[in-house]
């Protein structure tokens, strides 16, 4: 039985309290583990013990999902903890996220619109063993002086209402233990120990599934195609391989993720609407699955069934709930609050985030201040974070197949990412209420923005429009090049205020030029509300891929290229 399913002990039957911590972490996973050691940082002097079910060391590569970051999540880890070197000497480098669509011949990479890039964007990030992590952080967090148990399964929980010690009990080596803390962060994933223990659950209306399995040998992409102008495309470097590969089609999306290990991971997400979960569910559906709508993937994953490392699944995995920080001194971090979409690999983000929040509060309220204004308000960040978010993917995976309007959705995505949630968090404001305050005109008007955007992206999809096959370069837009890189830059108060109105304008620009290319396919009054930085018809930003987005495809029989 998972710990998910395990009913909760009685709290009357558990033992007296054996010590009094500051902190107790239930679940080591990724989220407790860099907890404990964000806590730590901040503040050497905090006694924290993380209660870990699993036994350690655990496995590498076949042991947890989750392997590939993006800009937030590698930045907590490599600056905000410090561990860049055990990143540069047992993790891979990521060549960003690479995108294959829907419009050419599934058995032939090369002849799909691929976007991507080939050198690394400033802002690094990580494909990640989480098991080879997992058993790097909680040899740190020991280092460290943070009590780390593991093979200790939480059996009940008491939070004290105000003022009081929260008891924890375990059981760990055939014995029930019992320990006090003025503060109890959930960390246990979809165990999810106090959502359930306080009933804070919430549906959300993304329904989509998805299976995984690891292989124990490499999987080279670069080899699927032997065409000399697609290794062209790749800049000659073979490197492909060291991208998170998203194969895109209608209703979902087939990833490849290296690890350093030398395993290769790959998954399938899928919209339950468009392929229901059955048909996804066991290995052997899954190869079938592939065959048809991935047939060159299925031919790179046959005959590996010696090679398999494990085989796992979730149905409807996005999940939230109604708070995660309370001024009652508990918090839930990670999987154990909420979870979106695996789609741009925002799970690490949302740790990043959510610990910094975290670190905050206990900091504060160790050194005896009132956490009740920042608890509610970063309860409502958090949240609003995760509802931009979603609206990245409700109703979104239909689009998945479609190169034009998906180039153009990631690129947006990203641009918005970098300028509002990455910008806060590397710049070191995400808990600065100030800056929330005094920029909150200009969140609240790029956050319609971006609900107007997505919904645009869906009525374009409606009418199906079509690209001829071509190399997006990321990396060569001047623009997202600099959104990426300007991450690094230090800035100060002001000069984080004058960079964040400037990019939130640059999303304003970006919006009107996606409406122009939008107009290409849909009547004007689609993009209504949308061309306020189209001040003169003029293409700023994408102007490099303008061409390539209005190249037609050739029909066969209909002539030459751009006849269509
Ligand atoms: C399909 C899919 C793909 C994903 N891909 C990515 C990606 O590419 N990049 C990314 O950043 N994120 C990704 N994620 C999200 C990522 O997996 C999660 O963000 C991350 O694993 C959450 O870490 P966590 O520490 O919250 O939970 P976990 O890693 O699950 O850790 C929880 C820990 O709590 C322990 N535990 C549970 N119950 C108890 C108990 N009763 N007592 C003691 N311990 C307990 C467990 O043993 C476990 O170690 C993906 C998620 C899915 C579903």
């Amino acid at each position: 039985m998972d710990a998910k399913d395990e009913p909760l002990m009685d709290d009357a039957a558990a033992p007296p309290s054996t010590s009094t911590l500051d902190v107790v972490i239930l679940g080591g996973g990724l989220a407790g583990l860099t907890l404990a050691l964000q806590l730590k940082k901040r503040r050497p002097a905090t006694t924290i013990t993380i209660l870990e079910k699993k036994r350690h060391p655990v496995s590498e590569a076949a042991h947890k999902v989750g392997e590939s970051s993006v800009e937030i999540g590698a930045h907590y880890f490599t600056d905000v903890l410090g561990e860049l070197e055990h990143f540069e000497q047992c993790q891979l480098p990521k060549l960003g996220l690479r995108y294959f669509f829907g419009d050419g011949d599934p058995s032939d990479l090369a002849s799909r619109t691929e976007l991507g890039g080939n050198v690394f964007l400033p802002s690094r990030s990580w494909q990640i063993d989480r098991g080879r992590f997992e058993n790097h952080l909680a040899r740190r967090c020991q280092e460290r002086g943070i009590t780390f148990i593991d093979a200790a399964t939480v059996r009940s929980l008491e939070l004290a209402p105000r003022g009081g010690e929260h008891r924890v009990t375990y059981a760990s080596a055939g014995a029930t233990q019992a320990i006090g803390a003025r503060w109890v962060v959930d960390a246990s994933g979809r165990a999810g120990l106090i959502k359930r223990k306080r009933s804070l659950a919430k549906e959300v209306g993304h329904k989509a599934n998805a299976v995984w399995w690891r292989y124990d040998r490499r999987i080279a992409i670069d080899d699927w195609s032997q065409d000399p102008g697609w290794a062209a495309q790749g800049n000659n470097q073979r490197s492909r391989w060291l991208s998170t590969v998203h194969l895109m089609g209608k209703g979902y999306w087939v990833w490849f993720i290296p690890l350093a290990s030398g395993s290769h991971s790959v998954g399938i997400v899928a919209d339950e609407t468009v392929h229901p979960f059955s048909t996804i569910s066991s290995y052997d559906k899954a190869l079938a699955w592939l065959r048809v709508h991935e047939p060159q993937a299925a031919g790179v994953c046959e005959g590996r069934d010696e090679q398999l490392q494990d085989f796992l699944g979730l149905k409807d995995y996005s999940y939230s709930s109604t708070q995660v920080y309370s001024e009652e001194r508990w918090a839930c971090t990670g999987e154990a609050g909420a979870f979106l979409d695996p789609f741009y690999s925002p799970g690490s983000d949302f740790i990043a985030m959510g610990n910094t929040f975290i670190t905050d509060l206990i900091e504060r309220d160790l050194r005896d201040e009132s956490i009740s204004t920042r608890t509610a308000f970063y309860n409502t960040i958090y949240f609003t974070f995760f509802d931009n978010h979603l609206s990245l993917y409700e109703g979104q995976m239909p689009l998945f197949d479609n190169a034009k309007v998906m180039a153009l959705k990631i690129i947006w995505d990203f641009a918005y990412y970098w300028t509002v949630p990455a910008a806060f968090f590397f710049h070191g404001r995400q808990t600065d209420l100030m800056a929330f305050a005094r920029a909150k005109e200009g969140l609240d008007r790029s956050g319609l923005l971006n609900r107007r955007v997505q919904r645009l992206f869906r009525d374009w999809h409606a009418v199906d429009p079509r690209i001829a096959k071509t190399f997006i370069d990321i990396p060569a837009l001047t623009f997202m090049y600099d959104l990426n890189r300007g991450l690094k830059d230090a800035l100060d108060e002001p000069q984080f205020m004058a960079r964040l109105a400037a990019n939130l304008q640059l999303l304003t620009v970006l919006a009107g030029e996606i409406a122009m290319l939008a107009r290409d396919d849909l009547p004007a009054a689609s993009v209504d509300g949308l061309t306020e930085g189209d001040r003169d018809g003029q293409f700023r930003l994408l102007s490099n891929l303008v061409g390539q987005l209005r190249a037609k495809p050739v029909i066969a029989g209909a002539g030459a290229p751009g006849s269509a």
